[in-house]
């Protein structure tokens, strides 16, 4: 069945490439014939393709090639929500969740990571839940501590992550703690990662809970949502030169600006009555993606 959904897709490519030509070598690429939505064509394509890892692109406008997979259940993480299919990343993401699942479970408490949302096997726009998440580069990490590390299949479905958020995330809840803290500035302590995305309540809290050196708060962002989950963006792979990467964070800490954010949680400003309501963007199409990016998704 999986082969079969990749080997129709390919046929349909090839189709669309080919037009009749007996020429192998396709006149017309994808890239410039396809205008169907591009989350159309790589979230049915099961299985990575048979190439080096490379990254194509921008975490919001790319592919990934040769994917690996963070295996479904390690000693110190499960992966979650399986039927998704989106456990597929760069091997140095899946490098970096393994090691920072350790790290987790040594604080009290915890037993490891929950890994929810990483990447499709091909990477590529997804029809439900991300912007980014494209180049196997992202990981979502749940903020429900992994007690457990023999959930089930079915299990990793139906349990829900845990909100860390009071008062529309101005602040964190009970439910935050110290080890939230430690895992969060292990993350973003390693030179791997480029930003943390969480809620700003958190980053407020971070903020006042450091009492030590607070250059690492730099990579924490703070973002709508996040509350069930923290958002990891690593750096592209070094050597990786179709790989875009993301202008760094502003330099300092971010303290203030995400105490600003805080502020106009609480109090909001009045509505700008000259704005514009905000177009909807259209759907990424394969046309728009890097051109390798339907190479990526022809390729066995
Ligand atoms: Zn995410």
């Amino acid at each position: 069945m999986r082969k079969w959904v990749s080997l129709a897709l390919a046929a349909t490519l090839a189709a669309c490439i080919g037009g009749g030509d007996s020429n192998p070598a396709p006149k017309v690429s994808v890239s410039s014939s396809d205008h169907r939505p591009a989350k159309e064509l790589f979230g049915p394509v099961a299985v990575p393709s048979s190439q080096n890892p490379e990254s194509f692109g921008s975490y919001s406008k790319g592919c990934l090639a040769g994917a690996v997979a963070l295996p479904e259940n390690g000693p110190t993480w499960q992966a979650m929500r399986l039927s998704r299919n989106r456990n597929w990343g760069q091997p140095v993401l899946v490098d970096f969740l393994e090691d920072l699942s350790r790290k987790a479970a040594a604080q009290p408490g915890w037993n490891g990571l929950y890994i929810g949302d990483m990447s499709q096997p091909r990477g590529g726009p997804m029809s439900s839940g991300h912007a980014s998440h494209q180049i196997g580069l992202d990981a979502d990490i749940w903020m429900l501590p992994a007690t457990r590390l023999d959930l089930s299949r079915a299990e990793r479905e139906s349990l829900s992550s845990i909100s860390m958020r009071r008062a529309a995330g101005a602040y964190v809840n009970d439910s935050w703690t110290r080890q939230h803290h430690e895992i969060l500035k292990a993350a973003a302590s390693d030179p791997r990662v480029a930003r943390i995305f969480v809620f700003p309540g958190a980053k407020v809290q971070m903020c006042k809970d450091e009492k030590g050196d607070k250059s690492w708060l730099r990579k924490i962002r703070p973002w709508w949502g996040h509350h069930y989950h923290f958002h990891v963006r690593l750096n592209c792979p070094r050597g990786d030169k179709t790989c875009v990467d993301q202008a760094p964070p502003p330099p300092g800490d971010g303290c203030a600006d995400a105490q600003e954010w805080v502020n106009n949680i609480l109090n909001p400003p009045p509505p700008d009555p000259t704005a514009k309501p905000a177009k909807p963007k259209p759907p990424v199409t394969l046309a728009s993606l890097p051109a390798q990016c339907s190479a990526v998704l022809s390729s066995r």
